[in-house]
């Protein structure tokens, strides 16, 4: 089977931000056909788009053998384990889980778009990818370290 590095995105804004977000590295870490998993510090921001309370947000990469799909499934179920709810867009959550990156494959399906659509212009995401892997680059977008000079005005700083 073929190991490829993949990248997630975590945020939460609602309840215990803090314990949400291990439980949730600590379910990533517990995957099956996942290993050498590594996180990123973490960083609050101001929600974006939306209300309600600051987030708490972090990048977590790992290598898998799972198929992209099954990962964007075992991704949902963890955040529906948290209670997880969408009453509307951007509405505050739990606990968010995006699939970033998936080795550097670009992926279209109805239910899945790797690289996430839109992490090239947030900030809650770029940063914490870069802390983590200052050398990564997104598919069809650029190298990380680039692409954070245009989200610089953004309001997002390390977490205590
Ligand atoms: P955003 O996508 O702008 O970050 P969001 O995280 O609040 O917004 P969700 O309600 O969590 O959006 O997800 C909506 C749908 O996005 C999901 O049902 C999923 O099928 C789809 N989706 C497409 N690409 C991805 C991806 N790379 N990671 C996670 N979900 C994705
Ligand atoms: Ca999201
Ligand atoms: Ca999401």
């Amino acid at each position: 089977m073929i190991e490829l590095s993949a990248c997630v995105g975590l945020g939460a804004n609602l309840g215990d931000t803090r314990a949400v977000l291990s439980a949730a590295y600590a379910q990533l870490q517990q995957l099956p056909g996942t290993c050498r998993h590594r996180c990123s510090p973490w960083f609050c921001s101001a929600p974006v788009d939306a209300g309600g309370p600051d987030y708490l947000n972090a990048v977590a990469c790992f290598d898998t053998t799972l198929s992209p799909q099954a990962l964007l499934e075992a991704l949902q179920a963890i955040e529906h384990g948290h209670g997880r709810e969408r009453p509307y867009r951007n509405a505050p959550r739990t606990l968010d889980l995006d699939l970033l990156l998936y080795g550097q494959q670009q992926i279209e399906t109805p239910t899945l778009t790797v690289p996430h659509p839109r992490m090239h212009e947030r900030a809650f995401v770029l940063l914490p990818l870069a802390a983590l892997l200052p050398d990564a680059v997104i598919p069809g977008r650029g190298p990380v370290s680039t692409l954070m000079a245009s989200v610089a005005g953004q309001s997002v700083w390390r977490a205590d």
